[in-house]
């Protein structure tokens, strides 16, 4: 029997990937290092499909995502969360932040054109035109206000991170103009109700972490452990993506063993000496965040 003492101090870790394409080998690692991070403390492993965007989900995607996962022997615990099904649910959490939210009307140009553009290195940082403004007429998406604050927390792999949310963002998005909730907010309530205590995924999420840290304590909870790990790069040094055809999944699978993909990510991970055919479940024991670089790594296309 779970007691509620079981539950507070058990492991929950999740994978939460978008249903927008194929996977590649970058989600294959960050599903791999939060089933074995999870598994090797006896923690839960759980699985979110992040579809809030309907113009870019599938479902066919996410069907894809739930076989590969299985052929990989990465079995999650539990029933698959569907943000598509949450709506109602991140509009009372949205509604409880009501008090440090307003409505904004700015299209991406005007927002780009306030900007100074040495003031930020390519992102957009909102500069709060609409915070005090009555807007009207056009759709208007939901603004967090920010404080003008570090917020400051260790990531496992990254170590210390400082980020003040001010300068390096602005006040966010929690609702598109389109009425889709954004990630951030629906990250943070899914990440909480489901219990997570431990988020792992790539380092290209380590800042937004911040976002997040600053919507828990809003919202009274309390935040989970960060990990993010380095990113899997192309060989022009060009993070993974669609692209990249050989180190989809779909072909991989055609040519290569579920053992001989874990085999040699767990090589390039830093995990084993040499890139030999494994199971998930064979290298659990061999699993430590110690040994997970820093900078990203190059992975070859695989040729035949
Ligand atoms: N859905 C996000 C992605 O696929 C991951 C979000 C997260 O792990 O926090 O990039
Ligand atoms: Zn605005």
């Amino acid at each position: 029997m779970i007691t509620p003492a079981d539950i507070s101090t058990a492991v929950i870790g999740r994978f939460a990937p978008s249903p927008t394409g194929e996977m590649h080998l970058g989600n294959v690692a960050a599903a791999l290092l939060s089933w074995l991070s999870a598994k090797q403390q006896g923690g839960m492993w759980r699985l979110r499909i992040e579809d809030l965007d309907p113009q870019r989900s599938r479902q066919e995607y996410a069907d894809r995502l739930m076989s590969d996962l299985e052929w990989l022997g990465l079995t999650w615990d539990g029933e698959v969360l569907y943000q598509s099904q949450r709506t109602d649910i991140y509009r009372q959490y949205l509604q409880q932040l009501q008090d440090y939210t307003y409505l904004c009307t700015c299209t991406r140009n005007e927002i780009l054109a306030a900007q100074a553009p040495h003031e930020s290195d390519g992102r957009i940082v909102y500069p709060g035109t609409c915070r005090n403004k009555q807007v009207t007429g056009r759709p208007a998406a939901v603004r967090l206000m920010v404080p003008n604050e570090d917020i400051i927390y260790d990531d496992r792999v990254y170590g210390q991170q400082t980020v003040n949310l001010a300068t390096h963002c602005g006040d966010f998005i929690l609702r598109r103009s389109d009425g889709v909730f954004a990630y951030q907010l629906a990250v943070v309530v899914d990440d909480a109700l489901s219990g997570v205590t431990e988020v792992v995924r790539g380092r290209d999420l380590l800042l937004s972490a911040a976002q997040q840290i600053y919507l828990y304590r809003l919202l009274g909870f309390a935040p989970p452990v960060y990990c993010h790990h380095p990113l899997l790069v192309n060989n022009q040094g060009q993070r993974l993506c669609k692209r990249d055809r050989s180190l989809a999944l779909g072909a991989m699978r055609t040519n290569r063993t579920a053992e001989q993909i874990i085999g040699q990510l767990a090589h390039a991970l830093g995990l084993v000496a040499a890139p030999e055919p494994m199971t998930p479940e064979q290298l659990l024991p061999l699993f430590t965040w110690d040994n997970i670089p820093k900078q990203d790594i190059k992975i070859y296309e695989y040729e035949d």
